[in-house]
């Protein structure tokens, strides 16, 4: 095709399609960067004020606590282990009693 000459309507629409295919995968590629991103920044982090979580053992079990609003927080399968401790200690009452009748 000379150089002057314009481009068929075929030719708009295949590059027309291309672009948006180019542009999507790109799209897709920096929402997984963020994500990324985004969880590496909140790991380890208190979900309420944002501050580094301290390790703190209760029992045998090992919760995260947040050192400036005080926030505890536990992994999967910790409230378990303590509702064996509490079970093991024969309490089934007070706050943590009924956190377990769920
Ligand atoms: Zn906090």
């Amino acid at each position: 095709m000379p150089m002057d000459e314009k481009p068929s309507k075929n030719e708009d629409e295949y590059f027309a399609k291309q672009n948006l295919e180019i542009i999507h995968e790109m799209r897709v590629k920096l929402d997984a960067e963020r994500r990324k991103a985004e969880r590496k920044a909140h790991h380890n982090k208190c979900p309420r004020c944002g501050c580094d979580l301290k390790e703190h053992h209760a029992e045998q079990v090992r919760v995260d606590t947040c050192p400036e609003c005080g926030g505890l927080w536990l992994d999967k399968g910790e409230l378990e282990q303590l509702q064996r401790v509490n079970r093991a200690r024969g309490v089934s009452g007070g706050v943590l009693g009924s956190l377990f009748r769920r």
